[in-house]
C-alpha cells in the first residue's frame, strides 16, 4: 500500500535552548560534584521527562526553601528566583547553585534598573508562572502584571508624569505580546519600550519555525508538557498560523489515532524544555502509521551556549 504522500514536516530550531541545556547540566554535574541529594527548587524546566529522569538520579524538587535541610545544596530552577527566596536560602544556610537562565536574568536586572530609576513597571506573562513571581520580586511596590488583553483594565490610572515601562516574560507569543503592548500604549501614551527584546531568541525562533510549516500541516504535533509556557504558545501560533490541527503531548503514547484520520502532512516541533528523544520517539510513532518521510525545514540555526554557574565549571589546564 502506497503511503499516499503522507509525511512529516519536522520544524527546526525546535526543543532544548541554551538556557535549558545549562540549567540541566548544572543540575547533572552538581549530582556528579556533590552527591545525591542535590534539591531542586521548582520543577528546574518545565517538562515531565526531564524531572523524573533527574528524580531517578537522586534529585529532590522541592516548592520552596523550607523544605530543604539546613547546609544542603539547592539549586535554582532556570525560571530564576526572587530576591526574598535567595534572602530565605541564606538564612538556612543552603549552597545554592543558580541555573536561572541569564536572559531571564537579563529581565530581572531591567526590572531593578527600571524600578530605582522611579518607573512603574508593567511586566506582560501568566499569573502564577514561576518566572514571573521572580521578575515581580525584584520590584514588588512598582511592577503591575498584565496578564493578556483583559489585564490591561485590570490596570490602575497612573499621575500624568508617572514613568512606565513595560517588561514581558520571555517565553510569551510575539504576536499576541504585541497586540497587548498596542493597547497598553494607547493607554498610557507615556509608555516606553524596554532596551531589548524580553521574549528570548530560543522562542522567538521555535515560534517562526513553526510558522513557516504549519500553513502546509493537516496536524502539528508539539512535544512538550502543560505546564510549558513556550510549548503551549507553539500549539497556539501553529493553529494561528493556519494549522488544520495542533496537539500538544509529552510522550507519542497521548497522541489519539484519531487525530491522523484523513491527515496527510504533519508537523512536528518541540518546545525549548524537550529532550530530542522525545521528538524522536514521536516521528518513530508516526514512522509506524505511514508517515516515514520526514523533512526537516530549518529557518535558522542556533549557536548560542551558556556558561555553567562558577562553582560547576571545569577549570582551566
Ligand atoms: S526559553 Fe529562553 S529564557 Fe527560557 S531558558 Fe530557554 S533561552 Fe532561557
Amino acid at each position: 500500500m502506497p503511503n499516499q504522500g503522507k509525511n512529516v514536516l519536522l520544524a527546526s530550531p525546535r526543543g532544548y535552548c541554551a538556557g535549558v541545556d545549562r540549567a540541566v547540566e548544572t543540575v547533572e554535574k552538581a549530582l556528579e560534584k556533590y552527591g545525591a541529594p542535590v534539591y531542586v527548587r521548582k520543577e528546574i524546566v518545565h517538562n515531565k521527562y526531564v524531572v523524573e529522569t533527574l528524580e531517578q538520579r537522586g534529585v529532590i524538587f522541592v516548592d520552596e526553601t523550607d523544605e530543604v535541610p539546613e547546609g544542603s545544596h539547592l539549586v535554582f530552577s532556570a525560571h530564576g528566583v526572587s530576591p526574598a527566596v535567595r534572602e530565605s536560602a541564606a538564612q538556612r544556610n543552603l549552597l545554592t547553585l543558580d541555573a536561572s537562565c541569564p536572559l531571564v536574568t537579563k529581565v530581572h536586572n531591567e526590572a531593578k534598573r527600571f524600578a530605582r530609576d522611579g518607573y512603574h513597571i508593567l511586566l506582560v506573562g501568566h499569573e502564577g508562572h514561576e518566572e514571573v513571581e521572580g521578575t515581580a520580586g525584584e520590584a514588588p511596590e512598582v511592577t503591575h502584571l498584565v496578564d493578556g488583553i483583559d489585564g490591561v483594565k485590570r490596570l490602575p490610572d497612573f499621575p500624568e508624569d508617572q514613568k512606565l515601562v513595560w517588561l514581558s516574560q520571555t517565553t510569551l507569543s510575539v504576536d499576541e505580546t504585541m497586540e497587548i503592548v498596542n493597547v497598553l500604549h494607547e493607554r498610557y501614551p507615556n509608555l516606553e519600550n524596554p532596551p531589548s527584546d524580553d521574549i528570548c531568541y530560543a522562542t522567538q525562533n521555535r515560534q517562526a519555525a513553526v510558522k513557516e510549516i504549519a500553513p502546509r500541516c493537516d496536524l502539528v504535533i508539539v512535544v512538550g508538557s502543560q505546564n510549558s509556557s513556550n510549548s503551549k504558545r507553539l500549539v497556539e501560533v501553529a493553529l494561528d498560523a493556519g494549522a488544520g490541527a495542533a496537539h500538544l503531548v509529552d510522550y507519542p503514547s497521548q497522541i489519539d489515532d484519531a487525530w491522523l484520520d484523513g491527515v496527510t502532512t504533519i508537523g512536528v516541533t518541540s518546545g525549548a524544555s524537550v529532550p530530542d528523544i522525545l521528538v524522536r520517539e514521536v516521528l518513530d510513532y508516526l514512522a509506524e502509521r505511514g508517515y516515514a518521510d520526514v523533512e526537516q525545514v530549518t529557518t535558522t540555526v542556533e549557536t548560542i551556549t551558556f556558561a555553567l554557574p562558577r562553582d560547576l565549571r571545569v577549570p582551566k589546564r
